[in-house]
C-alpha cells in the first residue's frame, strides 16, 4: 500500500473534531486495507511503530531530527520550526520548497516508511547518530510535504490527529461487522443510524474486551479480517501481555461504599504507592505500569521478591509498590519513590534508598487460568495461597478485613489512615475483575481533595511516648463577617514522628509554645497565627464545634508557612464545600 493513501486518511482525520466522522473516515480506509498490511497500518494510524506496551520506543532526539531534514532539503529547519511550532509542519513546508527543485522521487510505501522507522528504535552503539539521520532522511528524500508531515510526527510520537481508542474501536466495529448490524453513517448530517443495535453492542463490546486484554488494535483488526467474529475468542489472556488495569470509582464515605458495592465487602488498606501489574511467564518476570509501560528494569528489587516469595509457574497480579524509609521503616509518600520510574541508572543504589514493600491486592491470571470471570473472594483465596511467606517491607497480601458493620470499617478506615495510607478500598466479595472499566466491583474511600487551609487556635498535650509534644490540634476557618476564626475539627494525623518523614509533632510543638494564651491541664489555647492545610472525607453539619461544621477523618497535608490567618478558607468556602459534596454523584 502506498503511504500517500494512509497520509489521505490523517489528513482527513485531522479536519476534523467530530469522532462519529473520525470513525467513519478510518473505517472506509480499513475495508481497503488487506491482511497482510493491516498490522502495520493499525499502529501507523495511532501513530505508533510499537504497540503500547513494548519497551522498544523510536526515541530520536530533535536536533537529528533538524540534521535529517537538512540533509533531504538542504535547509535548515530550525527557523521555521521555530515559526510554526511544529517540526511536522517545518518539514512539510521545507519539503515543499525542496519539491519544486527534485524532478524523480520514488513513491513511498507503507512498509517502508514502518521498517526504516522499527529500525530507528533498534540502533545502538558507534555511529547510531548517523544511521538514524540516514534512516529518516532517506524517507523525507522520498516523501511529498504533506508524506513529511506526518513521517516526522511519527518519529517523535506525536501525530496530533485526534484518535482515541473509543473512536479505533467503533471503527473496526463499523469496518467489519457494519452490513450484520446495519449501520448508516451520513457525514453531513454527522449521525450514525444503527438498526440492529442488540447486534451493534455485540460487537463494541467484544471488540472492546478483546483489546482490554491485548492492548493491540493490530493483533484485533487482523483476526477479525481474517476470521469474523468467532475469531475473537481466540483472543487469550497471556502473562507477558500487560492487560488494562481495573479502575475504581469513588465513594463518598463508608455507608455510600457499602450502598454501591453491598454487604458484607471487603475492606483494603489503600496504598499510596504506585501500581504493578506483574507477569511471570517461564521464570521471567514482567512489571507494568498503571499506563501498561515496561518498568521491570527499574525495579529489580520487585522482581527478587515476586520469584522468591510468589508461587506458580505463570501468573498475573496486580499490586501496589509503596515506598517505606530506609531507617523509620515507616510509610513514606509516593513523590519520594516516583523517581525510580523512569530511573535509567544506579538502579541498584536507588532500590536500596527508596526501598518498595509489594502489597498484593488481586489475581488475574494463575497458572494457565484466566481468572478475570471469578468472583473477587475467590480470587483473594488464590493470592493468599500464592504468598508463601509473606514478609513486612518485602511482599505481601493486601491488609484486608471483612465486615459489615459501619463501625469496624470506621476504625479500620482511621488504622489506614494512621499508618500512613491514602484511605481504604471497598470491594465486592462477587465482584469480577473488569479490565479498564471503572465499574462498582470496588471503591475507593479517601479524604477528598478539596483541602482546606485552616489555623491551630488550641491543642492537646500528648501522652506516653508523646507527652513532651502537643500531639492533637483544634482548627478553625475564619468566619468574614464577624471576623472570628470558627472552629471546625480537630487533627492529629498526617504528622509524623521524625521530622526527616515530614511534618513533626516536635516541628509543631516548636512553632506553637511561643504562641500559647492559655494553659489548663494538657489544653492549651493558641494564638491563632499557624496555618496548615488539610485533607479530609467529607464535611458534616456538627453542633460540637463553633463553626457549625465538622472536618470529618482531617489529616495534616503540609504547613501553609506562606499564608497569613487573614487568607485562610471561610466559612462561606465550606458552606460551599459542603452543599457541592451533597450533589455530588
Ligand atoms: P483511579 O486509579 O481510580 O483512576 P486515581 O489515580 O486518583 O484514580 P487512586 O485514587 O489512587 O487513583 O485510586 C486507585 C488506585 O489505588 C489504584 O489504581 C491502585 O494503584 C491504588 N491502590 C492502593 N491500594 C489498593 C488496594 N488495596 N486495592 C486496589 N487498589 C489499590
Amino acid at each position: 500500500m502506498k503511504y500517500a493513501e494512509l497520509v489521505g486518511v490523517y489528513n482527513k482525520l485531522e479536519n476534523t473534531s467530530k469522532r462519529l466522522e473520525k470513525a467513519y473516515h478510518l473505517s472506509e480506509f480499513l475495508k481497503k486495507v488487506d491482511s497482510a498490511e493491516l498490522d502495520k497500518v493499525m499502529l501507523l494510524v495511532q501513530g505508533k511503530v510499537f504497540p503500547s506496551w513494548d519497551e522498544r520506543k523510536i526515541g530520536v532526539a530533535a536536533r537529528i531530527l533538524i540534521k535529517a531534514i537538512q540533509t533531504s532539503t538542504g535547509i535548515n529547519a530550525e527557523k521555521t520550526w521555530r515559526e510554526t511550532g511544529d517540526i511536522g509542519k517545518a518539514a512539510e513546508k521545507l519539503t515543499a520548497c525542496k519539491e519544486q527543485a527534485t524532478l524523480f522521487s520514488q513513491e513511498l510505501s507503507v512498509d517502508k516508511v514502518f521498517d526504516n522507522l522499527q529500525k530507528l528504535a533498534t540502533l545502538e552503539g558507534t555511529g547510531t547518530v548517523d544511521k538514524k539521520i540516514k534512516l529518516i532522511s532517506e524517507l523525507l528524500t522520498s516523501a511529498s510535504p504533506i508524506e513529511a508531515r506526518y513521517i516526522i510526527r511519527t518519529t517523535i510520537e506525536e501525530l496530533r490527529v485526534g484518535l482515541g481508542e473509543g473512536t479505533i474501536r467503533d471503527a473496526i466495529v463499523w469496518a467489519y461487522f457494519g452490513e450484520q448490524a446495519k449501520i448508516n453513517y451520513s457525514v453531513e448530517e454527522n449521525k450514525l443510524k444503527v438498526e440492529n443495535r442488540g447486534e451493534y453492542m455485540k460487537y463494541v463490546d467484544a471488540v472492546q474486551e478483546a483489546y482490554d486484554v491485548v492492548n493491540d488494535f493490530s493483533i484485533i483488526a487482523k483476526i477479525v479480517k481474517q476470521k469474523g467474529f468467532e475469531g475473537l475468542s481466540e483472543i487469550k489472556m497471556k502473562p507477558g501481555i500487560p492487560i488494562k488495569v481495573m479502575l475504581y470509582p469513588k465513594a463518598k464515605g463508608i455507608e455510600d461504599a457499602y450502598t454501591i458495592v453491598g454487604k458484607p465487602a471487603a475492606l483494603e488498606y489503600k496504598y499510596d504507592g504506585f501500581r504493578m501489574q506483574i507477569h511471570k511467564k517461564n521464570k521471567t518476570i514482567k512489571i507494568f505500569t498503571r499506563r501498561l509501560e515496561d518498568v521491570t528494569a527499574q525495579f529489580p528489587d520487585v522482581c527478587e521478591y515476586v520469584s522468591e516469595k510468589i508461587e506458580g509457574e505463570s501468573f498475573i497480579i496486580d499490586s501496589e509498590a509503596v515506598g517505606y524509609d530506609r531507617f523509620s521503616k515507616k510509610y513514606i509518600a509516593f513523590q519520594h519513590i516516583s523517581q525510580r520510574i523512569k530511573r535509567k541508572y544506579d538502579i541498584e543504589e536507588m532500590a536500596k534508598r527508596y526501598p518498595v514493600e509489594l502489597n498484593v491486592f488481586d489475581v488475574i491470571y494463575y497458572n494457565g487460568e484466566n481468572l478475570i470471570k471469578k468472583p473477587f473472594s475467590e480470587r483473594r483465596k488464590i493470592l493468599v495461597s500464592m504468598i508463601k511467606e509473606p514478609e513486612y517491607l518485602k511482599l505481601k497480601p493486601a491488609e484486608q478485613v471483612m465486615t459489615e458493620n459501619t463501625a469496624d470499617a470506621e476504625s479500620f478506615y482511621q488504622k489506614s489512615l494512621d499508618a500512613g495510607n491514602e484511605g481504604i478500598m471497598v470491594k465486592n466479595l462477587q465482584g469480577i475483575y473488569k479490565p479498564g472499566a471503572r465499574v462498582g466491583y470496588g471503591v475507593k474511600v479517601k479524604p477528598t481533595m478539596e483541602t482546606v487551609d485552616a489555623v491551630i487556635t488550641g491543642a492537646e498535650w500528648g501522652e506516653g511516648k508523646r507527652s513532651a509534644w502537643l500531639a492533637s490540634f483544634i482548627v478553625a476557618v475564619r468566619n468574614t463577617e464577624t471576623d472570628e476564626f470558627v472552629e471546625i475539627g480537630r487533627v492529629g494525623t498526617g504528622i509524623k514522628e521524625k521530622s526527616e518523614e515530614g511534618v513533626s509533632f516536635g516541628q509543631l510543638t516548636e512553632m506553637l509554645k511561643p504562641i500559647i494564651i492559655k494553659e489548663e491541664g494538657r489544653i492549651v489555647q493558641i494564638k491563632p497565627e499557624i496555618v496548615i492545610e488539610l485533607d479530609y472525607e467529607e464535611i458534616q453539619k456538627s453542633p460540637t464545634y463553633s463553626s457549625g461544621y465538622a472536618l470529618r477523618f482531617p489529616r495534616l497535608v503540609n504547613l501553609r508557612e506562606e499564608r497569613s490567618p487573614e487568607e485562610i478558607t471561610t466559612l462561606e468556602d465550606i458552606e460551599i464545600l459542603y452543599e457541592s459534596q451533597r450533589g455530588r454523584g
